[in-house]
């Protein structure tokens, strides 16, 4: 595995495999590697000639700048894990080096995608991922470029930017991988006691009772009746839980309202963010 701090050689490289004709997948992450990001390396190798990996905890897209310093960075184990996957190069930069004296700051228009649920609970967030996204893309051309359904808004926001900048790039958005009792696993989850990470599958349970509830409720109720048994939850918080259309993120109030609906969700747990979200339903 090759391993890359400088963006200008890694662009280099990856001009010369694509004049060779090799197609390049592009897995961005911010490392503290575990089973969900290793299925989107997965989906890539199977799809890919080259699959670069990125490891790069972005300052632009922390909102809270105590998460930034406490973000978890096992850089040796990561390169260890990439390079059993078969990662054929590895992106690691330093912050200076993506975002440079001639680095244009100004903000993105994501037509209001900043700015609702997860967007208002972390002002400035989705401004920080578009940007590096971008960056990333000028840099590493990616014909598909991976991401998790985990971050489902996330998702929306780089469809977005795609359309906006008119990148070449496929966007593949991958299942959520769970561990064994139905927490969606997350690099925070280290931050939860071991009693707590087995206890927060109850996200996932209420999660999927809300489905199951409503196709036979009006949504506002349904919503209701998950609150309350979320609300009843000891050191749980919940921040939203909103049914949205899952291609332009704007609260439905009924499943009837389009063909894709989704609920996004963020429970704070014993002080740990933790996002998850479920596709209600998807007739596109
Ligand atoms: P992160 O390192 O948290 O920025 O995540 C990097 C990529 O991995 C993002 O596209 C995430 O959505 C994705 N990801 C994180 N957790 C999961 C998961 N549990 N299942 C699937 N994809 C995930």
């Amino acid at each position: 595995m090759f391993i890359f701090k400088s963006p200008d050689l890694l662009h280099a490289r990856i001009s010369n495999r694509k004049k060779e004709g090799q197609t390049i997948g592009f897995v961005p992450t911010m490392g503290a590697l575990h089973q969900g990001h290793l299925s989107l390396i997965e989906r890539a190798k199977a799809e890919n000639d080259t699959v670069v990996c990125s490891i790069f905890v972005n300052p632009k897209q922390f909102d809270d700048k105590l998460d930034l310093v406490n973000y978890p960075n096992p850089i040796q184990k990561d390169i260890a894990m990439l390079q059993s996957l078969g990662v054929d190069i590895m992106f690691n930069p330093e912050a200076d080096q993506m975002y440079g004296e001639d680095y244009d700051n100004t903000d993105l228009d994501l037509q209001g995608l900043d700015l609702i649920h997860e967007g208002k609970q972390r002002p400035g967030h989705f401004q920080g991922v578009a940007k590096v996204v971008r960056r990333f893309f000028e840099i590493v051309e990616p014909n598909k470029a991976y991401f998790g359904q985990k971050d489902f808004q996330q998702s929306v926001v780089v469809g977005h930017l795609i359309k906006l900048f008119d990148m070449q790039t496929e966007l593949v958005v991958c299942s959520i991988v769970r561990e064994p009792h139905g927490l969606a696993m997350s690099s925070r989850n280290e931050r939860l006691s071991d009693v707590k990470r087995l206890k927060a599958a109850f996200i996932y349970k209420s999660l999927l009772k809300f489905k199951e509830r409503c196709f036979f409720k009006p949504l506002p109720e349904a919503i209701e009746t998950t609150l309350k048994y979320l609300h009843s939850i000891d050191d749980a918080t919940v921040e939203y839980f909103v049914c949205v259309d899952g291609e332009t993120m704007q609260q439905v109030n009924d499943l009837s309202e389009s063909k894709y609906v989704a609920v996004v969700t963020v429970v704070r747990y014993d002080n740990v963010r933790l996002l998850d979200n479920m596709v209600l339903k998807d007739e596109r």
